[in-house]
């Protein structure tokens, strides 16, 4: 099973060396064999026209045609301002489709966070056109290079990596399988790189292994992370082209170039296996370390929650959590150093390349007044003056918050979700959104627990479990509730 991943976006230039012997799918010419192997080769952008789309906001997420019916006598079907698409992609005899009911909107471009927004969709009326100029040869809308054998590889020059991180920088980057380059939907050149989903695994979690991890925790998470690509397929980037980004978005992919030996055996041993629930492929997310409870899907994402992913305490008796969404419940489980779960840092051992987790089962920060505000302006485009009170107005089942209230000078406002508060409160991204909050003076002070957004597995938790001697079937039945293990090729 082939994925789709687009890893150089927006470019007018791409640089690329073969290493083999590669073939042009466009019978118009240059076949792969007179490609130089110790050439740079660029793939320019002649000319081009970007597509022509609409905005819409989604309202609703429906998964079966069955429930799809019962919404058609509401008005959505019968304004010309509203419309349903069908996303996701087919996997052998499974799918992960699911239905949008989205309605339209003006131009959100530039508006949103770039790359997590799931609420505004952008329609393809017509899609983008373009030349592409490559060894002499011009070619139309996209253009394919095809390794005639496993060995052969292409390194793309200057790939951005770390987009959006403190650690965003330009690399080199080696890759295997097909390299396909597209027009994009703003008229540039994307290129995509088309690989077998086996290795293309090994490449997104050898940045998370090392050899001192448990093997039991590596093996649960690659089975999270093969659920996650084929349940998330198709959705995140319906409109791009493309299967899946090479961020943090979706997943973060850097080719073979740093495919570790660890990652290829915990990948070959788990090989085909992912998570079932009720005959549908498991969104398996993850994250560092929940703080002792984990989290529910809606307080991260969508206003929608999945039962594999519910909220648990993250110890032997993973009994289900009922009141830490209150305040002062909250406050009691955030103060807690104590709080007895598989991922306090503070009372379990940690191999040593999992030490930097050690002090975010719980932690404390700063952030002025006018940091926020800043924040605010830059990251969000929002300007309510001088910031003076924030006020958390909903917790989740984890104590994160995912509705806060900003009060400033001129006006108020409210940031929805945890991510985007972890955003607003940062130069970069808060451990968590699971935190207090103390004003001294324009100070503001969180005291906080956890890392991560919390929902699925707890990879310091998962950690720990396998430490304890429990195998990587019981660790993905503790974080994702009433999850089968299965394996693809029975689904073929
Ligand atoms: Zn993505
Ligand atoms: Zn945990």
């Amino acid at each position: 099973m082939k994925v789709r991943i687009g890893f150089f976006h927006k470019k007018s230039l791409i640089k690329v060396k073969f290493k083999g012997e590669y073939f042009i799918s466009d019978k118009s010419g240059c076949p792969g064999k007179n490609l130089d192997n110790n050439k740079v080769y660029d793939i320019k952008l002649i000319e081009s026209k970007p597509s022509e789309h609409e905005w819409y906001e989604k309202t609703d997420t429906v998964f079966d045609v069955g429930k799809l019916e019962s919404h058609r006598d509401k008005y959505y079907l019968h304004e010309k301002s509203t419309r349903v698409i069908k996303v996701g992609s087919q996997i052998g005899k499974l799918n992960n489709f699911e239905y949008w009911l989205l309605e339209k909107t003006g131009d959100m471009e530039g508006k949103i966070y770039p790359s997590g927004d799931y609420k505004y969709k952008k329609l393809i009326k017509k899609d983008a056109q373009g030349k592409i100029f490559f060894n002499g040869v011009e070619f139309k809308n996209k253009i394919n290079m095809i390794p005639a054998n496993e060995d052969c590889s292409f390194v793309v020059e200057g790939v951005n990596v770390g987009i959006d991180f403190h650690w965003d920088h330009k690399e080199d980057l080696e890759y295997k399988g097909e390299l396909e380059v597209i027009i994009d939907n703003s008229g540039s050149l994307t290129a995509v790189n088309i690989i077998d989903l086996e290795e293309y695994l090994s490449s997104v979690n050898s940045s998370e292994m090392r050899n001192d991890n448990n093997l039991e925790m590596l093996k649960a998470q690659t089975i999270a992370a093969r659920s996650t690509v084929l349940a998330t397929m198709g959705k995140h980037h319906y409109s791009d082209g493309f299967d899946l980004c090479s961020d943090d978005h979706c997943q973060c992919y850097q080719g073979i170039s740093k495919i570790s030996e660890l990652s290829k055996k915990v990948t070959e041993d788990t090989k085909g296996e992912i998570l079932i629930f009720d005959s549908g492929i498991v969104d398996a997310r993850y994250s560092k370390i929940c703080g002792g409870i984990t989290e529910r899907y809606s307080t991260c994402w969508e206003d929608m929650d999945f039962p594999y992913l519910a909220s648990f305490y993250d110890n032997p008796v993973g009994s289900e959590v009922k009141n830490v969404m209150k305040d002062k419940e909250a406050e009691k489980f955030i103060l807690d150093k104590n709080f007895d779960c598989f991922c306090n840092t503070f009372k379990n051992p940690l191999p040593k390349s999992l030490e930097f987790c050690r002090d975010l089962f719980r932690w404390k920060t700063v952030i002025t007044a006018s940091e926020i505000k800043e924040n605010l302006k830059q990251k969000f485009g929002i300007d309510i003056g001088d910031i003076t009170d924030l006020t958390a107005i909903a917790r989740g089942y984890s104590g994160r918050i995912f509705k806060m209230e900003l009060k400033g000078t001129e006006s108020n406002t409210v940031i929805s979700k945890e991510l985007n508060i972890r955003r607003l409160l940062s130069k970069t991204h808060l451990p968590s959104s699971a935190f207090l909050i103390t004003k001294s003076g324009t100070d503001f002070i969180f005291t906080g627990a956890g890392w991560g957004h919390g929902a699925g597995l707890c990879q310091i938790g998962a950690q720990v479990m396998g430490e304890k001697g429990y195998s990587y079937k019981v660790i993905l039945k503790h974080y994702y509730r009433g999850a089968a293990v299965k394996n693809l090729s029975d689904y073929t």
